[in-house]
């Protein structure tokens, strides 16, 4: 069974420390991309994680959000993986339309490290061995909470 711990986001330094510690985590894997899934309900720190993870990376461009665009591909040179994708889901009807944006060739190469907003919009196409990050609004304004699997 897997668990879940729980971390508090409160200040631009707990995102940074949260993203280093989950940037560590992450390693290659043969014959096919790491695949990173972000849920949680608008506004809840998907985006702004997902960029802090990018800045630890080595992507030098600033990481825009791809609600518009879909996906944004960048160059990185990290462990093996040599292109950060960055999806979000939230505007795509079902997983053809993820199928479209070539989706089964980013999760087929194991260069590649895939970061994807709104899983749920397309749940049939996350592989099994996808790693589940979810994020939740606190008590209040500055507050977030980040789950991970351990
Ligand atoms: P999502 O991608 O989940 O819709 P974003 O990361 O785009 O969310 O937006 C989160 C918003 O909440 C940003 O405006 C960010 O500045 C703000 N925010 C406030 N506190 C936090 C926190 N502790 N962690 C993450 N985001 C926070
Ligand atoms: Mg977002």
């Amino acid at each position: 069974m897997q668990s879940k711990k729980s971390f508090d986001l409160r200040c631009q330094s707990d995102i940074e420390d949260r993203a280093k510690e989950f940037v560590q985590t992450l390693e290659p894997k043969n014959g096919k991309a790491v695949t990173v899934a972000l849920s949680g309900d608008l506004g809840a720190g998907k985006t702004t994680f997902t960029k802090e993870c990018a800045k630890i990376i080595g992507v030098k461009e600033n990481v825009a959000s791809p609600t518009y665009v879909l996906m944004r591909i960048y160059d990185i040179d990290f462990k093996g993986f040599k292109k950060y994708i960055h999806i979000d889901a939230y505007r795509l009807k079902g997983k053809e339309e993820l199928l479209n944006l070539g989706w089964d060739d980013l999760i087929k190469n194991p260069e590649h490290l895939i970061f994807i907003e709104w899983p749920e919009m397309v749940s049939g196409a996350i592989p099994n061995d996808a790693i589940n990050l979810s994020f939740l609004h606190g008590d209040d304004e500055n507050h977030r909470i980040f789950l991970r699997q351990i």
